[in-house]
């Protein structure tokens, strides 16, 4: 029996477990996770892991030898398949039994996989964990095109890194534009053209039927047109669905993900959820409840579990922000931009470096900045204030945001 489990060693069951030892807590703590490495770093598996320019050990989170200095058993390459709230235990799928005083859920998510015909063929990758990216780089030489489908972060990262490697990519968005879903019109129309640029066959508004195969290995992606785009390779990122099927089936309250409190408390005692799998209020979108899915969010709810555990609770209520590198473009994202109603423009896209100001009932409530990090840095105090400033003076790139916090 561990005094706490941590149950899921990515982004947050590592922080967690370095936040309980920080906060000198001593009691037994275990990380156990389902992959057979170390807690890694996940956002370069689309970026500079994918492209060959960071080798494995240089994105692990802390150093091998970190865990056991620190007194935390790494339980690698064991899933956790049930869950047993009363007797606070855990069962694995080998069977075997784990008890808890504390138990932290932070599983993150499983990526949505394509439904139709062709769906599971060789060739056809999700980008997740470590596994995926190695078996993509591994198939990469003997591929000339390529397809992407779905045009959100991580699918426009991926084909960046394809286009860099001289594929022919195509990359395959079923709404009208790509990040729909998380930033403003602008900054989608900008993503697209450059891409373009880069030669990336961008198509929006696009609906895949199915693969086509030969030999149980893809070879191309078929449209609802009956057309079809030839790949060798195809990268699916179409989302995570989170991973809380052995805590819902256990009672905990949820759906999509599992619902927490300030303290990210689960409805079952004793339980935590962090991360990417957590359904919390967030007062940066108004107190909507919602999971997000980023390192900042992951690593936050960490340490609130871990105070809380610590006994030295302090509620979540931390200042999202994201970032995606993409060729030479380096977007910082400050607040939620969800449910925004106006969107100004500071600068020129055409230059490269612009921002872009959300605004919600006329207050800020997040920055896309492209290229642009004093706009991230200075724009953080409007989103956190929940200013109002002049649009002209905000929409004036050469007026430093600084300028705009009274
Ligand atoms: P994870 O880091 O996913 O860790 C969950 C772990 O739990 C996994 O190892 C999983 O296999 C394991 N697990 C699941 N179920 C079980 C079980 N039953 N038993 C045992 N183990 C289990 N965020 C950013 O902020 N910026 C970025 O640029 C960015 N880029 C990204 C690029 C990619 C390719 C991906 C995949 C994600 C990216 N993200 C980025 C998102 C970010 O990585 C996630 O939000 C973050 O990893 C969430 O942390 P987590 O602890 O909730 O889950």
């Amino acid at each position: 029996k561990y005094d706490v489990l941590i149950v899921g060693a990515g982004h947050g069951g590592a922080q967690a477990a370095v936040v309980l030892r920080q906060l000198k807590f001593e009691g037994t703590i275990a990380l156990l996770g389902d992959e057979n490495e170390p807690p890694y770093e996940r956002p370069p598996l689309s970026k500079d892991y994918l492209s060959g320019d960071k080798s494995f050990e240089r994105i692990l989170i802390r150093p091998q030898a970190f865990w056991g200095e620190r007194g935390v058993d790494l339980l690698l390459g064991r899933r956790v398949a049930s869950v047993d709230p009363k007797a606070h235990s855990v069962t694995l799928s080998d069977g075997a039994v784990v008890g808890y005083g504390k138990l932290i859920w932070a599983t993150g998510g499983t990526p949505r996989r394509l439904t139709c015909p062709g769906g599971d063929a060789i060739g056809v990758h999700s980008v997740r964990n470590r596994e995926d990216v190695d078996k993509i780089v591994e198939e990469l030489p003997a591929v000339t095109e390529a397809v992407v489908i779905g045009g959100g972060y991580i699918g426009l990262e991926a084909a960046a890194v394809l286009s860099k490697f001289n594929k022919k990519v195509t990359l395959l968005e079923a709404l009208d534009r790509v990040l729909a879903r998380v930033a403003g019109e602008q900054l989608s129309r900008f993503y697209e053209e450059e891409h373009r640029a880069h030669g990336v066959d961008l198509r929006t508004g696009v609906t895949v039927e199915s693969l086509a195969c030969s030999d149980g290995r893809v070879s191309g992606a078929v449209l609802a047109d009956g057309s079809v785009v030839p790949a060798q390779l195809v990268i699916v990122g179409i989302g995570i669905v989170p991973a809380v099927g052995p805590l819902l089936e256990a009672g905990a309250a949820g759906g999509n993900g599992v619902d927490v409190d300030e303290y990210c408390r689960t409805s079952l005692p004793d339980v935590y959820a962090i991360g990417d799998c957590a359904a919390h209020f967030n007062g940066f979108a108004g107190g909507a409840q919602m999971r997000v899915e980023s390192v900042q969010n992951a690593n936050d709810q960490a340490a609130t579990a871990a105070r809380d555990i610590a006994g030295e609770p302090q509620s979540y209520n931390a200042v999202p922000w994201f970032w995606s590198n993409q060729y030479d473009l380096r977007l910082q994202t400050v607040g939620l931009s969800v449910g925004h109603d106006e969107a100004v423009l500071r600068g020129d896209p055409a230059t490269r470096s612009f921002s872009v100001v959300y605004l919600k009932a006329g207050k800020v409530i997040a920055l896309d900045c492209v290229n642009a990090t004093k706009d991230y840095v200075q724009g953080r105090a409007l989103v956190v204030g929940g200013l109002g400033p002049d649009r002209a003076a905000l929409a004036d790139a050469t007026v430093p945001l600084k300028m705009l916090v009274p």
